[in-house]
């Protein structure tokens, strides 16, 4: 048996999805930005592509903008504000939080070496940013604040209406990473009142390589990719047609079947976390359980290191993940587990298990049979133990 547990790292595409984009491949496969027949056909798909998109989150359609994905939008909304406005405005400290994904901190540690101060927001030990730290951490010379909608490794939601408010209060512009919000949140840009916000379509079904950095109107970064005149001139390079045709019927899918996905999603979730607390001794679930999306469970299983485990159930046929995939492989302790308080000696045994739209009640019963197995082997063979 073949159990993935991994959807917070990557979803399938959904098989509606590829039918929308095998035409932009083969038929219909001419550049966006030519003048003839084959151009012009494509670049009609990529315009009903972006006004479906700006319609799920309440933007405008020039409002929308395509990048590479999550990781390229979080470079340009950071980059890109903090040097426009920090030339208009004398502005330089950008506020983030703890527990961001590696492209927003990174992001910010760069510009920290081009004239920044960087404030990153403790969270409480639930993985939240609590709206009184922010309003204690902002100041007059806050130019952004930049945090994530939902986390990707405990699955936290963040007060981000609360958050955006206290920025604007201080003439900040306000930022939100959306990557693992969008397949299970509906995240309206004006309600949640943000100027930015990114997503990518590999976390809602949809292909890799392809997301959106929303811009407010009136909101003007500096250029990320100086090149052709896409994107209304803000980032150069062909279009991506059957990427963009793809996350656009992806979204819509999304948005549409969320209310069902969601049930489905938390009652295997939680299935899981029932059966793993009562039969399971020694185990803790990191981050809070009442704001958190519904495909995330983070469980720390004591005296085990989360690598063995890890394999053992690959070995099963389990896939599931140490942490974000982005840091698999290395042997710091996860930066968002530390900032919840989790004891280091212990953090290394933690595993994000995700949850998607095709995991059964069936999967998630095998994957537990499998991991008690797991566990009692590795425990008696831990000195950890003894
Ligand atoms: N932000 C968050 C919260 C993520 O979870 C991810 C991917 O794991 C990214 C950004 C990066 O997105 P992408 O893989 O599209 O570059």
């Amino acid at each position: 048996m073949k159990v993935y547990l991994d959807y917070a790292a990557t979803t399938p595409v959904d098989d509606r999805v590829f039918e929308a984009m095998r035409p932009y491949y083969t038929d219909v496969f001419g550049n966006a930005n030519s003048v003839h027949s084959y151009g012009q056909e494509a670049a009609a798909a990529v315009d009903n592509a972006r006004r479906t998109i700006a319609e799920c989150i309440n933007a405008k359609r020039t409002e929308i903008y395509f990048t590479s994905g999550g990781t390229e939008a979080d470079n340009w909304a950071i980059k890109g504000m903090a040097v426009r406005y920090k030339a208009v405005t004398g502005r330089n400290h950008i506020i983030t939080s703890a527990i961001e994904h590696p492209a927003i901190i990174e992001s910010v540690k760069y510009m920290s070496k081009h004239g920044f101060d960087v404030t990153f927001l403790p969270v409480d030990e639930g993985g939240i940013v609590r709206p009184e730290v922010l309003e204690k951490a902002i100041t007059d010379k806050t130019v952004l604040v930049s945090v994530m909608a939902a986390n990707n490794e405990i699955g936290t939601i963040q007060p981000i209406k609360e958050l955006a408010k206290i920025a604007h209060a201080h003439g900040a512009f306000f930022h939100t990473d959306a990557v693992q919000a969008m397949s299970s949140m509906k995240m309206d840009v004006r309600d949640l009142d943000v100027d930015l916000m990114s997503f990518s379509a590999h976390k809602f079904y949809g292909p890799k390589g392809i997301g959106v950095l929303f811009v407010k109107s009136g909101v003007k970064p500096d250029k990320f990719m100086i090149g052709g005149h896409q994107e209304r001139t803000m980032r150069g390079g062909t279009t991506n047609v059957p990427a963009v045709v793809g996350m656009a019927e992806a979204l819509r899918l999304t948005v549409k079947e969320m209310d069902e996905n969601n049930a489905t999603i938390k009652a295997a979730r939680d299935h899981f976390l029932d059966r793993i607390r009562k039969e399971i001794p020694n185990i803790r679930i990191n981050g809070s359980l009442d704001s958190r999306v519904p495909g995330n469970a983070n469980v720390t299983f004591e005296y085990i290191e989360g690598e063995s485990l890890l394999l053992s159930l690959d070995l099963a046929g389990i896939a599931c993940s140490s942490g974000s995939a982005c840091s698999s492989g290395s042997l710091e302790p996860s930066h968002v587990l530390m900032a919840i308080g989790v004891p280091v000696e212990i953090s290394h045994g933690s595993i994000r298990f995700s949850f998607g739209k095709h995991t059964t009640l069936a999967d998630v019963d095998y994957v537990v049979d499998e991991l008690k197995k797991a566990v009692e082997r590795l425990r008696k063979m831990s000195p950890l133990t003894r």
